[in-house]
């Protein structure tokens, strides 16, 4: 598990710097998508109000026109707030990330309205072009965009500063603060300007790896709160033991029996051998699929259990009726009529299928899952394509 996660977490630095040309917005993407807007905007917080402290002087008086363009400004940000959540909602179940997206986007604007009102537009304009970056990866999936528009911007905005700080050119208006200029004609103003872009910069290194590490935590727990089994589309072996435990307590409170099948696919190492891995896994899909919907109840459980091994729950079931389901499972799995021209026992794909059912008491739920477990084994050591049941039950395995 741990060099898994590592794993993933390679993949995601990989994506996080090279072009991401997939149609399907996942989590994860617009996790880092909420991650480069705080990681690229909140540096330039710090950056925009060290130089606004110089400039503002709380003398500033508001037109009619600084009006009008706060007014659009605030309709604006609403328009784009709303836009962006819904959005989220419709490409994003995940609370988590919705919220960090909209979080973002509200401090994108929030430091947009600051840089216009103090230290006016022409900084103001600089960002937007970061805010444009970040629209521009929504819009094509590409974090190049994204980073070469900041760049530019950054690059632009420093270029003029230095500029108008050398004398090069006019200092440029400010909108909505008359005052704005006034740190130029200060003596010492180039330094702190300079000083500024610096810190600007120190601190977009470290919160971009203040970032990552956040982008790495939360995807850990998407990966771990995640339920559902990625290849075969149904509950992953995790979901399938909270459950077992939930059921198994359930159970032991009711004192209703709790009967599980635990399923493996015959000969499927010479499936992948002779077929290819990638129409092994399709075959699980249409496998899991199948299982899934053979069963009826909507307490049932189907989960994938391991690499080609299934494990249906069935709460409020004795022996006889989970008998019966594997039985029909097994005769529908011959029914899908996968080819399986290696197989030592059909020549379509079969299922060996161990049932158990117990009582729950106060012993682990792992008794079930070991018992099932054991029918199985039987299952295949009587030649496969067949259901076992538990020894504490019968000593039968029946074809
Ligand atoms: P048996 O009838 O005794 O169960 O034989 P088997 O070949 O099915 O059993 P074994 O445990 O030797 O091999 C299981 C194989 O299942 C190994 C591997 O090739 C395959 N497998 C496991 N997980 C996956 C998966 O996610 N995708 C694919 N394509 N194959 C998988
Ligand atoms: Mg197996
Ligand atoms: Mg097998």
């Amino acid at each position: 598990m741990g060099s898994d996660l590592s794993n993933e977490n390679n993949k995601l630095y990989q994506e996080f710097f090279t072009s991401i040309g997939s149609e399907e917005v996942s989590p994860k993407r617009l996790l880092i998508t909420a991650r480069v807007r705080l990681v690229i905007v909140f540096p330039l917080i710090f950056l925009f109000l060290f130089i606004a402290m110089g400039t503002f002087k709380g003398q500033g008086y508001q037109t009619q026109v600084e009006r009008v363009v706060l007014i659009i400004w605030v309709l604006l940000a609403v328009t784009y707030i709303m836009a962006n959540i819904l959005i989220n909602m419709v490409k994003s179940q995940n609370a988590l990330i919705q919220q960090l997206t909209c979080t973002s986007i509200l401090i994108e604007l929030g430091t947009n309205q600051l840089i216009l009102y103090m230290a006016g537009s022409l900084t103001s304009y600089a960002t937007m072009f970061i805010i444009v970056a970040v629209a521009l990866y929504r819009v094509f999936l590409d974090y190049r965009y994204a980073l070469y528009t900041a760049i530019m911007g950054g690059v632009l905005f420093t270029l003029v500063a230095i500029m108008e700080v050398s004398g090069a050119i006019p200092l440029s208006p400010g909108l909505t603060s008359p005052t704005t200029s006034s740190i130029y004609l200060q003596p010492g103003a180039a330094l702190s300007a300079i000083t500024a872009v610096l810190m600007g910069i120190f601190i977009t290194f470290v919160s971009i790896n203040y970032g990552m590490n956040q982008v790495e935590k939360l995807h850990r727990e998407l990966v771990e709160h995640s339920i559902v089994d990625a290849l075969t589309g149904i509950a992953n072996r995790r979901y399938f033991e909270k459950h077992l435990n939930a059921e198994w307590r359930r159970g032991r409170r009711n004192n209703t029996p709790l009967s599980l099948i635990m399923i493996d696919v015959d000969n499927f190492k010479l499936y992948n051998d002779n077929y290819g891995h990638l129409n092994g896994d399709k075959c699980l899909h249409l496998l899991a699929q199948a299982l899934q919907s053979g069963v009826k109840r909507p307490t049932d459980l189907v989960a994938r259990y391991g690499g080609e091994e299934f494990a249906i729950l069935l709460p409020e079931t004795e022996l006889e009726g989970a008998t019966l389901l594997a039985e029909t499972l097994r005769q529908q799995i011959i029914n899908l009529a996968l080819p399986h021209a290696f197989s030592t026992v059909n020549n379509t794909v079969t299922i060996s299928l161990g049932v158990a059912t117990v009582i729950p008491r106060n012993t682990p739920a792992n008794i079930l899952v070991d018992r099932a477990d054991k029918a199985l084994y039987r299952a295949k050591r009587n030649g496969r394509n067949r259901i076992a049941l538990d020894y504490a039950h019968s000593n039968n395995a029946m074809q």
